[in-house]
């Protein structure tokens, strides 16, 4: 499963960060999804519970922050909203090979103890 070795990476970065921040332990993490990252957010959710209970970490919140996917169009010189992942700007139909936004996959923020 995808979401559960994306979740593994992003825990260890989380302590990591935890660590050089003094060993607190970590209250909530907040992830930055695009809707073109080609992550599922239920399964999201399952695989950091799966990973902080095999951590035999405290409950840990989850926030995600999901951001729409935002195409570029060249004839128009418009942004627009890539709905369902398709680049087809709704004014002139023009193919838009320039993502603005929607593939993100941060980690945003920590709060610690
Ligand atoms: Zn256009």
């Amino acid at each position: 499963m995808h979401e559960l070795a994306l979740m593994e990476a992003l825990s260890e970065l989380a302590l990591e960060q935890a660590e050089r921040h003094g060993g607190g332990s970590i209250r909530s993490i907040t992830l930055r999804i695009g809707s073109l990252a080609g992550v599922e957010l239920e399964a999201l959710q399952l695989a950091f519970a799966v990973v902080m209970e095999r951590q035999g970490a405290v409950p840990v919140e989850l926030r995600i922050e999901s951001v729409a996917a935002r195409c570029y169009c060249p004839s128009c010189e418009s942004e627009f909203e890539a709905i369902d992942g398709c680049c087809e700007c709704p004014e002139c139909g023009c193919i838009s090979h320039d993502l603005l936004a929607g593939r993100e996959l941060d980690l945003v923020s920590l709060e610690l103890e």
